[in-house]
């Protein structure tokens, strides 16, 4: 009986040989350049694990759809910005914000959450005491304010209203409400409006929040900054020394382009 000799074809063998190859040339490339395997996509994912988690808590996370209901310009017109800093008064940043403000001749308001008001009354003295102006930014900072019962938007809403009375201990014109994280209900922009107080947006977001360091927060808001510009600042809720550094870079680089400060309209 013949048996056939088993012998795998030609090209079976060159296929086997040239897969060992491929497989083999692979693994040096990856051992030798150990960037190749980061693609665009991994490396932003690597970026962004660099930016220290918002640990805290207010996170006005990005400008808000343009809504004809809400102020979102300067109160002249012209070559003039209006800084807004939200979420304090706060004891360590509020009066380093202020004397930066004072070096550069610069105003700003600053939209205050009231539990902070009622702890540190005389920042809010301070920061009235320096021409500024103050908004009300809601007791407790809900994010989720919009969802909740009218009942609870006009307490948070009032009430902080009522704690900038007290801390100021005399009538203090509270001209702007500025929802926590820029989240608006129509309800919230009616309570506001009952109690004097105008809707305050912002066109640019520094994300400073996010503490992107000094230099991005400056470059974000070159990049983004116009004539009639409302910025979005903190100086509250966080550590907020990356804001003042960048303070003191963007405020003499406005200067220089010619603008001046001014209140939002
Ligand atoms: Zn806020």
């Amino acid at each position: 009986m013949r048996y056939p000799v088993l012998r795998p074809p030609y090209v079976y063998r060159w296929a086997a040989l040239l897969s060992t190859l491929v497989v083999a040339i692979s693994l040096l490339v990856s051992m030798f350049s150990p960037g190749l395997d980061q693609s665009p996509a991994a490396a932003q994912v690597a970026a962004r694990q660099d930016v220290p988690a918002a640990a805290s808590t207010p996170a006005e996370v990005s400008a808000p759809p343009a809504d004809p209901s809400l102020i979102h310009t300067t109160a002249r017109t012209g070559r003039y910005v209006a800084l807004t800093f939200d979420d304090g008064p706060d004891p360590a940043y509020t009066p380093r914000i202020l004397d930066v403000l004072a070096r550069n001749g610069a105003v700003a308001t600053f939209c205050m959450v009231g539990m902070q008001v009622t702890r540190h009354p005389e920042l809010v003295r301070a920061v009235l005491g320096r021409g500024m102006r103050v908004c009300d930014h809601t007791v407790s900072h809900d994010e989720e304010l919009s969802t909740r019962t009218e009942q609870r938007m006009t307490a948070e809403i009032q009430g902080c209203w009522a704690d900038l009375q007290v801390a100021a201990d005399k009538d203090v014109p509270v001209d702007y409400f500025r929802a926590p994280a820029g989240r608006w209900s129509p309800p919230m922009r009616a309570i506001a409006s009952r109690a004097g107080m105008k809707a305050l947006s912002w066109t640019v977001d520094t994300r400073d929040w996010a503490m992107p360091g000094a230099a991005r927060i400056v470059a974000s808001a070159q990049h983004d900054i116009r004539p009639g510009a409302l910025v979005l600042l903190h100086d509250g809720g966080g550590d907020r020394t990356q804001t003042v550094d960048a303070l003191e870079i963007l405020l003499p680089w406005l200067k220089s382009q010619g603008y001046e400060f001014d209140f939002p309209a």
